[in-house]
């Protein structure tokens, strides 16, 4: 498992992707890629580095969801009660 993370961080380093990205390149599912990031956001922590999502907006109305915790996906937005979320962008900065 140590090696999937690392390979997600090594993706990150280079260019911004989503999660459906990252499964595609490394052949996982896309919840597993979403498993791991919480744990790549604590490890990188150690090294200087720091995992950034883009936030989460709603391709209808335009609301952004700037006060999630998770890194998952909302299921809805609550201000449209519609279902197209944009999906967020990750990447790995250095300081
Ligand atoms: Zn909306």
């Amino acid at each position: 498992m140590g090696t999937v993370r690392q390979e997600i961080i090594n993706l990150l380093m280079d260019r911004e992707m989503t999660a459906r990205q990252i499964s595609q390149a490394l052949g996982i599912r896309e919840k597993e890629v979403y498993d791991h990031l919480p744990n790549i956001a604590r490890s990188l922590a150690g090294q200087g580095k720091k995992l950034i999502a883009l936030p989460f907006s709603c391709m209808d109305c335009g609301h952004v969801f700037t006060d999630r915790k998770r890194w998952s996906r909302p299921g809805r937005c609550p201000i449209c009660k519609n279902g197209h979320i944009q999906e967020p962008r990750f990447r790995v900065v250095g300081f």
